[in-house]
């Protein structure tokens, strides 16, 4: 929630990033994005928010994000490609390793382990597919 003056209050989704280089992505768009239609299908009294605020922490900057038909219409067309995935078809991990390291889900995704095994020459498929090891 956020003070919209004296007496009244409005709903307002922040996100919270590090961002030490001070920029504001797409991605982070669409994820405030995304929890402003989550409040409004969810919050009892919230009708459609117009905006949501990505905070950078480090550099202690709030940058307004407007939820704009563009930005609505991307939360839903990632939400369809979520449901799309099935799980022998996993996503594929970021090329970027960097982000893995403050991922918040890095203890699901083991990227580690889907590097190990990508390096090891197809051994594990060969071996799930009946294959020998040698
Ligand atoms: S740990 Fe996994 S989910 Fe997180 S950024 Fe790396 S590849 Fe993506």
């Amino acid at each position: 929630m956020e003070n919209a003056s004296e007496g009244e209050s409005r709903v307002v989704p922040v996100e919270r990033k590090r961002a030490s280089s001070g920029q504001v992505y797409w991605n982070d768009e669409i994820q405030v994005t995304a929890y402003g239609l989550l409040i409004e299908a969810t919050l009892d009294g919230v009708d459609e928010l117009d905006y949501g605020i990505v905070y950078l922490y480090e550099t202690d900057e709030r940058h307004r994000i407007e939820f704009s038909s563009d930005r609505r219409q991307a939360v839903h067309d990632v939400r369809e490609e979520i449901h799309q995935l099935e799980p022998d078809t996993p996503p594929s991990p970021v090329t970027n390793r960097n982000k893995c390291s403050g991922c918040s889900v890095r203890h699901y995704c083991q990227p580690e382990t889907e590097t190990h095994l990508n390096n090891s020459n197809g051994w594990l498929t060969s071996v799930v597919d009946g294959g020998d090891r040698e």
